[in-house]
C-alpha cells in the first residue's frame, strides 16, 4: 500500500530520482494497519514477560512500591551514565514536588564502550570524587545515597541490586554481563574513601516515570526515545505472575510494583516488524545479533547507520555519487543520529548545510537532486523511527486498560530529532481512531521531569521511607 503524500514532497525531487525516492518511501513507511497489528501483537508480548515462564520482553520488576507522594525530601546524590557523558548530580529534594539539581558533566573516554571493566568503575569513581571536593570542600558528615540510573536491562532482585543481563546500544565492556553491577561500582567508590553508598540501581525509563509522577500525578509512563528506546509503567502487584513466591511477607499484593519493560527487545522473534535489509545487516554486525529487534530498528544509536547502509547501495547502484571516493562511507557507524536530523532541518530549496555535511563527514561532493533525494531518506528513516516508536506506548496503555494519561518522555531522539513529536502524534491518530491535534489527545505524550538525575533521588528517598518504616 502506498505511503500517503505530504508536504515538501516528492513534487521536489527531480525526475530522474523520483522513483527511486518512491520505493523508499514505500520500504520505511509503516501503515495505520500495520501499526495497530504491531501494537496488539506488542500488547501480548507484554503479558507474557510478566509470566513465570518470561518472554523476549524482559519486563523487570523495578522494586519502587509506589508512587512518590511529592513530599520526599533530602540531599540525594545521582549519576547517570550516558551515551557520551557521565552525569553527576546533587538533588535536593524540596519536599513540594519541586526540586533542585546541581550537576557536572564529564566527558566519557572514547573507547569507553569496549574497555576493561576497572577502567569504568574507576572513571565514575574519579568523576565522583572530583564532585564532592568541588561540592562539599570540607567533605561530608555522613554517608551520601547514591541512585545510580544504570541505562541497560540489569535483573533485580532488590532496589540496591541488579545483574547485567547484556549490554545494549553497542557497549562490549568484558566481565560486567551476568554479574551485580552495585558491589563494582561501591568497591571503585571504596577504593578512593569516598563517603558514598550506592543504595538504588535505577534504570533511566524507572527514574523518567518517578521523576515525573513526582511533579505531575497524572504520569503512567516514563519512556526513553533516545541512543536506546524503553518505557517503564506502574503494574499491579498481583498481576505480575514471576513475583510469585520471590515477595517478602510486607509487600502488598493489591499495591504496584514499577516494571522497566526493556522493550527494546519487542519482536526479537521477527513476527510483525516491518524490517528492510538494512535492519538485518545492523543486527548482524551488532556485537549482540538477535537482540533488541525493536530499538534498532528505531532508536538514536542506529538511525545514522540505517541512512549509510541506504546511501551505499544508492551508490552501488549508480543513483549517487557517482566516480567519487566512498571510502569514508564505508566506515561502519560513521553517521550518528545528528545527520539525518541536521539534514531535515536544512530548508529544502538548497540544502547548502547537507552540501557541507557529506562533504565534511565524508569528502564527498553532491549535486542538488542528489541532495533532494538524501533529504527525503532522511525523512523516511526519521519518520520510520516515531511511528514506530508509539507502538509501545499504545501497547502500555492498552495493556494497562489506560483511556487517560500523560506518558513522560525523555532523550536526544524526542528532545532534539526534526518532526518526532508530530509524527509520533499522528501514530497515535493512527492506532487509536483518533483524528485530534496533539494537545487533545487523551494518551498524551508529554516532556518528562529529569529522571536519570531527580528520579534517582527520588527512588533513593523512597526506599530510605522504606526501610524506616520497617518495610523490606
Ligand atoms: C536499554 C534500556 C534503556 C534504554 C534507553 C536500552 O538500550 O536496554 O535499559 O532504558 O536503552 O536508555
Ligand atoms: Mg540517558
Amino acid at each position: 500500500k502506498k505511503p500517503p503524500t505530504r508536504k515538501g514532497s516528492l513534487i521536489d525531487v527531480p525526475e530522474s530520482l523520483k522513483e527511486k525516492v518512491d520505493q523508499l518511501h514505500t520500504l520505511f513507511w509503516v501503515t495505520p494497519e500495520k501499526l495497530k497489528s504491531i501494537t496488539t501483537h506488542f500488547v501480548s508480548e507484554l503479558e507474557k514477560g510478566l509470566s513465570k515462564a518470561g518472554g523476549n520482553i524482559p519486563m523487570i520488576p523495578g522494586w519502587v512500591f509506589e508512587y512518590p507522594t511529592g513530599k520526599e525530601k533530602g540531599d540525594y546524590l545521582a549519576i547517570d551514565l550516558g551515551g557520551t557523558n557521565l552525569r553527576v548530580c546533587l538533588i535536593k529534594l524540596g519536599g513540594d514536588r519541586t526540586f533542585d539539581t546541581i550537576q557536572s558533566k564529564f566527558a566519557l573516554p572514547k573507547d569507553i564502550r569496549t574497555t576493561e571493566s576497572e577502567n569504568l568503575w574507576d572513571f565514575i569513581a574519579v568523576s565522583l570524587r572530583d564532585f564532592l571536593h568541588e561540592e562539599f570542600p570540607e567533605g561530608s558528615v555522613h554517608k551520601l545515597p547514591l541512585g545510580f540510573t544504570f541505562s541497560y536491562p540489569a535483573t533485580q532482585t532488590a532496589l540496591n541490586h541488579g545483574v547485567l543481563q547484556r549490554w545494549t546500544k553497542g557497549y562490549d565492556i568484558k566481565g560486567v554481563e551476568g554479574h551485580d553491577v552495585v558491589p563494582m561500582l561501591q568497591k571503585a567508590l571504596d577504593k578512593y574513601d569516598l563517603p558514598i553508598e550506592v543504595t538504588a540501581l535505577i534504570n533511566d525509563t524507572t527514574g523518567t516515570l518517578v521523576a515525573s509522577a513526582y511533579t505531575d500525578p497524572e504520569t503512567q509512563m516514563g519512556l526513553i526515545f533516545g541512543t536506546g528506546c524503553n518505557g517503564a509503567y506502574f503494574e499491579k502487584v498481583n498481576r505480575i505472575p514471576k513475583l510469585e513466591g520471590k515477595l517478602c511477607d510486607d509487600v502488598d499484593l493489591e499495591g504496584l510494583m514499577a516494571i522497566n519493560c526493556e522493550y527494546g527487545a519487542f519482536d526479537n522473534e521477527h513476527k510483525v516488524l516491518p524490517r528492510t535489509k538494512y535492519d538485518v545487516i545492523i543486527d548482524e554486525e551488532s556485537p549482540r545479533p538477535g537482540q533488541q529487534a525493536f530499538e534498532k530498528m528505531i532508536s538514536g544509536y542506529y538511525l545514522g547507520e540505517v541512512m549509510r547502509l541506504v546511501l551505499l547501495d544508492l551508490y552501488a547502484d549508480g543513483f549517487i555519487f557517482k566516480n567519487q571516493d566512498i571510502s569514508k562511507l564505508n566506515e561502519a557507524y560513521i553517521l550518528d543520529t545528528s545527520f539525518p536530523a541536521k539534514i531535515e532541518e536544512d530548508p529544502f530549496e538548497n540544502l547548502s548545510d547537507t552540501n557541507e555535511l557529506i562533504q565534511t563527514l565524508l569528502g564527498i561532493k553532491t549535486t542538488k537532486p542528489e541532495r533532494h533525494l538524501i533529504r527525503k531518506l532522511a525523512e523516511f528513516v526519521g519518520e520510520r523511527s516515531s511511528r514506530l516508536s508509539v507502538c509501545g506506548i499504545a501497547a502500555l496503555a492498552k495493556k494497562r486498560g489506560l483511556t487517560e494519561c500523560h506518558a513522560a518522555a525523555d532523550g536526544s531522539v524526542y528532545n532534539k530529532y526534526p518532526n518526532f513529536k508530530e509524527r509520533a502524534a499522528n501514530a497515535l491518530n493512527d492506532i487509536f481512531d483518533w483524528n485530534l491535534p496533539a494537545d487533545k489527545h487523551p494518551i498524551k505524550i508529554v516532556a518528562a521531569e529529569d529522571g536519570s538525575g531527580a528520579g534517582a533521588a527520588i527512588i533513593a528517598a523512597l526506599a530510605e521511607n522504606r526501610l524506616a518504616k520497617g518495610l523490606s
